[in-house]
């Protein structure tokens, strides 16, 4: 298995602390608003690499977190709790607000064919682990206070910066608009925040520094530490994490356990719509809902995203989507006709073997979904491949592209009402009696009625026309 590092800007072999098995962080939802696709096509990327990694027969221990407080509008210290301005702007609380996006985002992620992280943890039910953590960088004399808040000092380690390999010398001299007074250096951050800028901030607790809430980097800190230990194997998120927020990580995990924290650092580029990456704070995004109000369904997103590589910015337009949806149904009717054909479970032959290797190759190679994808069809278009072998591989191959293949049976065995059936009946009727002008009349009337009939050693079936 070869992953790109973002810590080395290399593609690296992956080699796992403990053979055989993966530790996986990935930063999850700020749940105060529905996810937009932009954000659903780097869990879709994670859950690649999840389904590839096990593939490689990895057994994946996979956590997420859920921001349910301290998330501001700003990636730095700046701006409003993003609960908070949520809960103000609708009048509900902000407990509430979290349940409702929780809820909409797992239905996004099962409609996507996302298999649930091992661990989901929400940052509220951890506030005491993070507090825990601040205390060990206090301790550790990483910490100062000021103005009510605590405050995590970068000068107190000599690597801040190196996964963004961000310039410190450049951004003390550069001249730059202070916003927190308070920060003995403009990139430190706050770990607990007492001194809200906001009135009667709903979500506090108490702790050692007073009544208040904790910085939204610590929270990743603490939770992945506390489910997968002090140094695990992958950290994952989207690119937009890599200057601030995994930077902030890495600075307090490794500050206080005084060791390497995360071996891989993956990153998934942006989902742009026009020339911009799609965002819920520039109000132009689009949700899965959105597609599927549309008549989409939501693996012909899914599909969409596998056409472009994670590493690369992949621009969202509804021809996009169109040439994915009939892509998509284009696989799942052949899929249809291969299950209706095929005889009962065979051994795949040597040729069919051969592409689920290349396939598994183009995956294990950080992650080549696109050319992945080409393999799987150039399989399908196989003349040399009996319709057992497509299967087998095809199978074998939606294990990571998690495309619900399998469903494809079911979608033309349970087609068509008690009434189609009947015709479909009477029509292996008259060709039995080689009546075949009633034959095509009845194929003709089904045709109107919005189905082809497929002949099939097993008998006909209908397949509906798309
Ligand atoms: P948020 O809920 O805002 O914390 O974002 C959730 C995840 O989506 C993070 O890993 C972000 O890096 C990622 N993300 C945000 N915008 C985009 C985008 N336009 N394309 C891809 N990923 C994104
Ligand atoms: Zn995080």
């Amino acid at each position: 298995m070869k992953l790109y590092n973002t810590m080395s800007r290399r593609v690296e072999d992956f080699v796992p602390i403990v053979p055989g098995q993966v530790s996986m962080y990935c930063c999850g939802p700020t749940v105060y608003n529905f996810a937009h696709i932009g954000n659903l096509r780097t869990y879709i990327f994670e859950d690649l690499l999840r389904r590839t990694l096990e593939n490689e027969g990895y057994s994946v221990k996979h956590v997420m977190n859920i921001t349910d407080v301290g998330h501001l509008t700003g990636d730095g210290d700046d701006g409003e709790d993003k609960m908070e301005k949520s809960a103000r702007e609708t009048g509900r609380s902000v407990w509430d607000i979290a349940e409702f996006y929780t809820k909409a985002f797992f239905r996004d992620e099962e409609a996507l064919g996302i298999q649930r992280p091992t661990i989901v943890c929400k940052a509220t039910d951890h506030i005491q682990e993070m507090i825990d953590l601040i205390r060990r960088l206090e301790a550790g004399g990483h910490t100062y206070t000021a103005g009510g808040n605590v405050y995590f000092s970068i000068d107190s380690i000599d690597d801040y910066g190196k996964l963004a390999r961000l310039n410190l010398d450049d951004l003390r001299s550069g001249a730059r608009i202070e916003i927190d007074s308070m920060k003995r250096n403009p990139k430190d951050f706050v770990l607990w925040f007492t001194n809200s800028k906001f009135a009667g901030q709903a979500m506090t607790w108490d702790s050692p520094w007073g009544r208040g809430y904790p910085g939204w980097h610590i929270e990743c800190s603490a939770m992945s530490m506390k489910y997968l230990g002090e140094h695990f194997d992958i950290h994952c998120g989207g690119i937009d994490a890599i200057p601030v927020h995994h930077t902030n990580e890495i600075a307090q995990s490794e500050a206080a356990t005084g060791k390497t924290w995360v071996n891989y650092w993956c990153h998934g580029e942006f989902l742009l719509m026009g020339n911009a990456k799609m965002s819920k704070s520039s109000g132009g995004f689009v949700t899965l809902p959105d597609l599927e109000a549309k008549g989409y369904d939501a693996l012909d997103y899914r599909y969409f995203c596998l056409t472009g590589h994670y590493r690369s910015q992949l621009r969202f337009t509804f021809e996009a989507l169109d040439a994915a949806r009939s892509a998509r149904k284009g696989l799942m009717d052949r899929i249809a006709e291969c299950k209706a054909a095929a005889s009962p479970a065979s051994q795949p032959s040597g040729k069919a073997e051969g592409y689920m290797k290349d396939f598994d190759s183009a995956m294990s190679n950080d992650l080549s979904a696109p050319q992945a994808l080409s393999i799987l069809w150039k399989m399908m278009k196989d003349q040399d491949l009996s319709d057992s072998d497509r299967l087998a591989a095809a199978y074998h191959m939606d294990r990571i592209l998690g495309l619900g293949l399998d469903k494809a049976e079911s979608r033309m065995a349970t087609v068509g009402s008690e009434d189609d059936l009947r015709l479909l009946a009477e029509r292996n009727e008259a060709r039995k009696a080689r009546d075949f002008k009633r034959a095509d009349e009845i194929r003709d009337e089904l045709q109107r009625r919005g189905y082809s009939v497929k002949d099939t050693p097993q008998g006909a079936v209908l397949v509906p026309n798309v």
